[in-house]
């Protein structure tokens, strides 16, 4: 059974239940895991090309799943969490999109929040103990885990979302599930949320009678699905690539940790380039050799401006032992404001392609590096559906996207939201009372 360590160099083991439950390590740091599966050799034989989506997930995490209470219930929770599609988009010979925004709040967060979700409530069940779940959100991780855990049994979600800072279609995602989901605006910044969650997690008395838990994107139990999708992109395109590379446009960097974590366990992809914007910490540390987090730059790709990203602590223990690999395998580069809306500009009038601004971050980078002489398929990572940055979408290419049907439901239906003052004090008193 894979067991999880903290990356801040505590020696105690976790299962997966806890690791999941917990989020973060006692000591602070990312749960890892202690070992890593290896797929059987043939598990890419002829007929990978033909198993389902649902079949490929189920074999790729079951090795992390093994030995836990949910061990039983994967193909349940995998045909729960990835009921969409993730197709591959060839736009040339030798370059593709692999479609991320299918699932219900149109944005790749969906794979890791509905995994999640389906394995939380699973474990949940067995504990019989109510847990209540609290995000604090700048957007699109509060929809995806409203969205992921709406109806989950003995589960309840709290979202906490900086009043008038989220776009409207953003607000209308986190507002209008309902049911076991709460959505709480705070009269300040994401990061005025972010510290009311953070005290309400260390408030003992709070803790005594409701049972937290978080969500957040560094939670192991939304970074291992994200490995899944890797695996049906290389499903749809094995039969003409060998070893397509990969460009991740990437922010906290768990996307792109997915990546590395499937090809060690026996992906056959090649080169790996993190797509940065202004935030580069990641690319100025592949250049440099030295990591250095900055202020959070705000930009176009904005689900990627991150100063200081969570998952390098995990990029690092994966290859602390092992740096030529990740010289070799990884490459990072950064994308201004300008270059990404000509990107978007560029894929539309050449491929009639509509690409969000994080998809384009992926294209500008490939222009940043030589053209190579075999030419091997290039995948970028569709992370978001184009409709979701609508603004910046008509700064480039003058006219809107038109939005999908699922999107202008959630428009329609009635927003409920519980609005509260920047003061611990009455945040405590709301989760006392509600929950
Ligand atoms: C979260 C997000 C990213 C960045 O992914 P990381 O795992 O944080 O690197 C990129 N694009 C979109 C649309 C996102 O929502």
């Amino acid at each position: 059974m894979i067991r999880y360590y903290s990356t801040s160099g505590s020696k105690d083991l976790f299962n997966l239940e806890d690791a999941v439950l917990q989020g973060l390590a006692p000591d602070g740091g990312l749960f890892f895991p202690d070992s890593l599966p290896l797929l059987p050799k043939n598990f890419f034989d002829s007929s990978y090309h033909t198993l389902s989506n649902e079949e490929i997930a189920a074999a790729v995490l079951a090795p992390f799943i093994k030995g836990t209470s949910a061990e039983s219930d994967l193909p349940d929770i995998v045909s729960t969490a990835f009921n969409f599609p993730a197709p591959v988009v060839m736009l040339s010979e030798h370059l593709a999109v692999l479609e991320l925004f299918h699932g219900p709040t149109l944005a790749f967060k969906d794979f890791g929040a509905r995994f999640m979700a389906a394995l939380m409530e699973k474990f949940t069940s067995r504990n019989n103990k109510e847990t209540v779940i609290i995000v604090a959100t700048s957007g699109d991780t509060g929809s995806a885990v409203a969205s992921g855990f709406f109806n989950k049994q003995g589960i309840k979600v709290c979202i906490v979302f900086p009043r008038n800072k989220v776009s409207a279609l953003q607000e209308k995602q986190l507002t209008t599930p309902g049911g076991n989901v709460t959505a709480v605006e705070i009269d300040g910044t994401f990061d005025d949320c972010q510290r009311l969650v953070k005290q309400a997690f260390r408030d003992t008395q709070l803790n005594g009678t409701i049972n937290f838990s978080s969500a957040n994107s560094i939670n192991i139990g939304r970074l291992l699905p994200q490995m899944v999708y890797y695996f049906f992109a290389y499903n749809q395109v094995m039969q003409t690539a060998q070893h397509p590379e990969i460009i991740v446009p990437s922010g906290n960097l768990g996307n792109i940790f997915a990546g590395m974590l499937a090809r060690e366990i026996g992906l056959p992809l090649g080169k790996i380039t993190a797509a940065n914007n202004a935030n580069a910490s990641f690319a100025e540390f592949l250049r440099t050799g030295v990591f250095t987090p900055g202020e959070t730059i705000p930009t176009y790709s904005n689900a990627m401006d991150v100063g200081n990203p969570s998952n390098f602590a995990r990029i690092q223990e994966m290859y602390k032992n092992k740096p030529e690999v990740l010289r070799q395998l990884v490459a990072g580069t950064s994308v201004t404001d300008e270059e990404t809306l000509a990107a978007i500009r560029d894929l539309f009038s050449t491929y009639n392609y509509l690409a969000d601004p994080h998809c384009a971050t992926g294209y500008a980078a490939l222009s940043h590096f030589r053209p190579d002489e075999q030419m091997v398929l290039k995948i970028i990572l569709h992370t978001a559906h184009p409709a979701k940055f609508g603004d910046v979408i008509q700064k480039a290419i003058g006219k809107e996207p038109e939005i999908p049907e699922r999107l202008a439901h959630c428009l329609s239906l009635p927003s409920n939201k519980i609005s509260l003052t920047n003061n611990y004090a009455a945040f405590a008193d709301f989760l006392k009372n509600h929950y």
